[in-house]
């Protein structure tokens, strides 16, 4: 009997394909995020700059304070959470280690309430509330797990850290109604993130990195005095605008986007 094709291999070739293994993780030294995430995790540098950052920010309240005495409206600072106050770096050892990615484990580390406070952070919001200033924590933590992150910053010794100072995500990731509920007949005195969007909503729409960086200098009078920002080389929006806003896996190929960003860079520089 003689054996056509494509009644007989093409079937067989589609079972073979159907009990392929899923997609192995590449070895750890393969993946973009290692770099990001070392540094994060292990350099003493990382530390020193939060220190740093805090120290200035406080010494900026206190200018600040005096500045705005006269406005009788009740001064608060809005805070981020994530890589601003909490430092989530044993969840991204544990997904890079096992070649997982966002949103794998994030929900437990949320309920396990057990983030450690970047250095000087405490210092910080304690100060502030010493000195009358309200503080409200903005942040895409999940509002289902509210209970543990109000448990996270009390362990911490945070202040204000209750349900009428915790606002997590409800619908929208998007930060500019939750400020501008809080902010409504009170002053803000300083906002503190690690990404642009948790300063002002021009960096919630979906711009290029060209145009975030333009925008960070349309207002470049407000960084280091009213906006205090810290460094994440590991997530954020910036990576997000690299990517055109697509969803990319870091076992996705992306080769040709980072060329093509990096080839751009390099024709402004030219050497
Ligand atoms: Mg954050």
């Amino acid at each position: 009997m003689k054996i056509h094709f494509s009644s007989f291999w093409i079937p067989v070739l589609l079972l073979l394909l159907a009990f392929q293994p899923g997609e192995k993780a590449p070895a750890i030294s393969q993946d973009p995020r290692l770099m990001s995430v070392a540094w994060f995790t292990f350099s003493a540098e990382k530390e020193a700059c939060y220190l740093q950052t805090y120290r200035l920010a406080a010494m900026q309240l206190e200018r600040e304070m005096e500045s705005n005495k006269a406005n009788p409206l009740q001064p608060i600072i809005i805070t981020d959470l994530d890589e601003t106050v909490l430092d989530n770096s044993a969840w991204s050892a544990k997904v890079l280690l096992e070649g997982k990615d966002y949103p794998d484990y994030w929900s437990d580390w949320e309920k396990a309430a057990r983030a450690p406070a970047f250095p000087g952070a405490v210092e910080y919001f304690r100060k502030a509330q010493q000195m009358g200033i309200e503080v409200f924590y903005i942040s895409n933590r999940q509002e289902k797990n509210l209970g543990a992150a109000i448990l996270n910053l009390k362990n911490l010794g945070l202040p204000f850290a209750d349900s009428a100072h915790i606002f997590l995500k409800t619908n929208t990731s998007n930060k500019v109604e939750r400020r501008n509920a809080i902010s409504k007949n009170k002053q803000i005195l300083m906002l503190l993130g690690d990404n642009l969007a948790d300063f002002d909503g021009v960096w919630e729409e979906k711009i290029n990195p060209e145009e975030r960086m333009k925008a960070v200098m349309d207002r470049k009078e407000l960084w280091g005095k009213k906006f205090i920002i810290f460094p994440n080389p590991v997530y954020g929006t910036w990576k997000d605008a690299l990517f055109g806003y697509r969803k990319v896996k870091f076992g996705q190929t992306a080769d040709s986007v980072w060329q093509e960003a990096l080839t751009r860079y390099l024709n402004r520089y030219m050497f």
